[in-house]
């Protein structure tokens, strides 16, 4: 075997992605990859295979044609909506889903009664959740319905526990009914305004992600 040009004869060299490697002098195919934008529909699966059968964000793209062995980066609920990657590449996924890279992701969520402005501020200090504090979100509120029973609110994180913006906002008392993921690291659902659509990330996006 060798590696950009050098024979390689010890066992368990590492080599990296950009390395050129040749078996008996043959280059090693590699499997190239692929990014992808969903715009998850509610009452979808995040993951690439259901043991129960429901359908998932991978299905959605299979459909359509996609046959690469994608999966999600990170997680939306089943009834989420909003802006999600898939890759078959799996060094920048768990990249992106490591805590330490806080990646930012900005919701839109319409909650049960009025928001008031000491909630955002407890929300913007961080919330007690498990007995942990959040990290503070960036928080607006967006809208109150004309019968004072909703509102919607922008919340900004940069964390991903599980069910994260439904619970801090439960914690301040106003339960999610719908909750959404407008940003994803910068990225939009620019081209795929409508539930269930897709597109290939633009190169440039895909420098952005890395
Ligand atoms: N936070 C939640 O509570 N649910 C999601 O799907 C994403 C973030």
């Amino acid at each position: 075997m060798q590696v950009n040009g050098q024979v390689i004869k010890e066992l368990g060299t590492k080599v990296s992605a950009n390395d050129e490697i040749l078996v008996d002098g043959v280059p090693i195919q590699r499997e190239q990859h692929h990014y992808y934008l969903l715009n998850k529909p509610r009452g979808v699966i995040s993951s690439a295979h259901d043991d129960k059968g429901r359908k998932t964000v991978v299905d959605i793209l299979k459909d359509g044609g996609v046959v690469d062995r994608i999966y999600p980066v990170g997680r939306l609920d089943y009834d989420t909506t909003g802006i999600m990657i898939l890759t078959n590449d799996g060094a920048l996924a768990n990249r992106l889903m490591h805590p330490k890279f806080e990646v930012e992701k900005t919701y839109i969520a319409k909650v049960k009664g009025v928001v008031k402005n000491d909630d955002m501020r407890q929300l913007r200090r961080g919330i007690k959740i498990d007995g942990r504090r959040t990290k503070g979100a960036k928080c607006k509120l967006m809208e109150v319905s004309d019968d004072r029973q909703t509102s919607r609110v922008r919340l900004t994180i940069h964390e991903g526990h599980y069910h994260q913006v439904k619970r801090m906002l439960k914690a301040v008392g106003h339960p999610v009914m719908k909750l959404h993921r407008e940003v994803y690291d910068g990225l939009t659902l620019t081209g795929i305004p409508n539930a269930g659509e897709w597109r290939e990330l633009k190169p440039e996006e895909v420098a952005h992600l890395k």
